[in-house]
């Protein structure tokens, strides 16, 4: 099987290739096979990206917003038109199953392009009244934004940034994740199909210092990163040497908390979502699962029961509703964390093993009776691992919960709506749910707070973060001077 692009970058409107790059191989994570190359940017690649957003830019902004929107809202529509073909492709490119990418990848992507299509016409500044005189401001666009997406969702991660910064009369070049290079070229040819004037929305490919010559870049305004705590630290810190603007989108360690008095199935549901959706390999899982004692046992034995229905097998096949890791470097990572949980005394209740198959198979992984200080009770793992931790009463669930340097995601089961907004009020985390958990819709903001993240993506909000705000005085009499 080859799914060879037409080329590795996708620059001013065109698909671009300079093979001087170091040449990336592209691996279906169901069979290991390698199923296409592109090379990382050389410096010139990178040169001509950001050449081609700065020129295109001011003509995008001069725009009008609902001419813009036009054209955002144009690509979404095709991306739907298009779903099934960038279902198979997503599946391709992270190996999660097409039951989930179906619908859960390019209609989220098209979501997003809707959304601030929609928007686009209506981002206006404000006038402030100062007696005779007044004030008004205008909502600026930031100029070049760069985007550089993580491996687990390449199409959304490329949309969610895409929309707003395009929305707002920025320009953008996405960096994809190495692993995961072939998505972020299609919402670039299907952008441009839709009308979207060259130079716009580019692709280059590259490992982590490609997107650091991005970063440091002084005709880059912004920097949008989807990855690690410790890339974001790193990314973070390059831009501030420049005063850029960021958005941080980074990991966590997400409390999901069960109180006795929840629906069983609903709170097994949630837990299963929150952990074993995409392989686990999502940035806002619940993988903390906080269970009171009384409800501790039955949420055990039911969660095995349901885990019985994991389809685990080809991503291709509908009826697969578990697939691999995307890659073995992440298959050896999460073995590890399976090894150090049991090493560390933790109880083993379901999985923990590879699939004796071709393929980055784990099985989804339960362990009960893990304690706060255990690393898999810690660190993040990127992989299908729940962590099950009994708790007694609320004020030491809620301060358990906290007592880690990541908030991305909370999420509380009861059917005391009292209780869960009083505990959600306390929890430290940005994007939080009641009996629900992994929700994304585009309406809603999402983001991390303490070493999760900065800034907001989806939502209102995330225009905050594709804009700035110019303020005008405007005085009607005389000016008074002191000499
Ligand atoms: P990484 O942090 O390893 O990489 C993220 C991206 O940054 C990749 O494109 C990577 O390139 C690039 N990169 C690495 N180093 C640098 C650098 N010094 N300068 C500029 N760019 C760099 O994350 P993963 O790809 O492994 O993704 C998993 C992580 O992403 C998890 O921690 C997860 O929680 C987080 N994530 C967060 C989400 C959120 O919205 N909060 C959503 C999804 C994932 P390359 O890999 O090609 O070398």
């Amino acid at each position: 099987m080859q799914i060879q692009p037409k080329a590795s970058h996708f620059i001013d409107g065109a698909y671009v290739d300079d093979v001087a790059g170091t040449p990336i191989a592209v691996v279906y994570p169901a069979t290991g096979e390698q199923i296409a190359t592109v090379h990382a940017a050389t410096p010139a690649i990178v040169d001509q990206a950001i050449v081609a957003a700065k020129r295109a830019q001011k003509q995008w902004a001069a725009m009008s917003g609902t001419e813009r929107g036009r054209i955002l809202r144009r690509a979404a529509d095709m991306i739907r038109a298009q779903n099934r073909d960038l279902s198979i492709l997503e599946t391709y490119d992270t190996g999660k199953p097409l039951q989930e990418t179906l619908v859960a990848d390019a209609t989220s992507g098209a979501d997003a392009l809707e959304y601030f299509g929609g928007l686009a016409g209506s981002l206006t500044g404000e006038h402030i009244p100062m007696g005779e005189d007044w004030v008004y401001t205008v909502r600026e666009p930031l100029g070049v934004c760069v985007g550089i997406g993580a491996w687990n969702y390449p199409t959304q991660i490329a949309c969610w940034k895409a929309a707003p910064a395009l929305a707002c009369g920025n320009a953008m070049i996405f960096k994809p994740s190495e692993t995961t290079p072939l998505c972020a070229l299609k919402v670039a040819e299907i952008l441009c199909d839709a009308g979207l004037p060259a130079g716009l929305f580019n692709v280059v490919q590259g490992m982590g210092e490609v997107g650091g010559s991005l970063v440091t870049d002084p005709r880059v305004d912004k920097v949008s990163l989807t990855g690690s705590v410790p890339t974001g630290k790193k990314v973070y810190a390059a831009a501030a040497a420049q005063m850029k603007h960021v958005t941080m989108e980074l990991g966590g360690k997400s409390p999901l908390i069960i109180f006795d008095d929840a629906d069983l199935d609903n709170a097994v549901g949630g837990a299963i979502n929150g952990n074993f959706y995409s392989s686990g390999q999502v940035c806002s899982n619940g993988t903390r699962v906080f269970v009171q004692k009384g409800l501790k046992e039955a949420f055990l034995q039911r969660l095995t029961e349901r885990l019985q229905n994991a389809v685990i097998g080809d991503p291709l096949d509908e009826a697969t509703n578990f697939g691999p890791m995307v890659s073995e470097a992440q298959l050896n990572i999460v073995a590890g964390y399976i090894e150090k949980g049991q090493a560390e005394g933790a109880r083993l209740v379901s999985g923990g093993k590879r699939l004796d198959q071709k393929g980055w198979f784990l099985e989804p992984t339960v362990f009960a009776d893990v304690s706060d200080d255990m690393i898999i009770a810690r660190e993040e793992i990127f992989g299908p691992v729940m962590a099950v931790l009994d708790f007694e009463d609320e004020d030491e669930v809620i301060a358990r919960a906290n007592d880690t340097e990541f908030g991305l995601s909370a999420g509380v089961f009861t059917k005391d709506l009292t209780r869960a907004h009083r505990v959600i009020g306390k929890l430290e985390a940005g994007s939080c749910f009641i009996n629900s958990y992994n929700d994304a819709p585009v309406e809603a903001p999402f983001g991390g707070v303490k070493a999760s993240g900065v800034g907001r993506e989806n939502s209102k909000e995330a225009i905050q973060h594709y804009s700035q705000v110019k303020s005008v005085y405007v005085r009607m009499g005389d000016v008074e001077a002191a000499f």
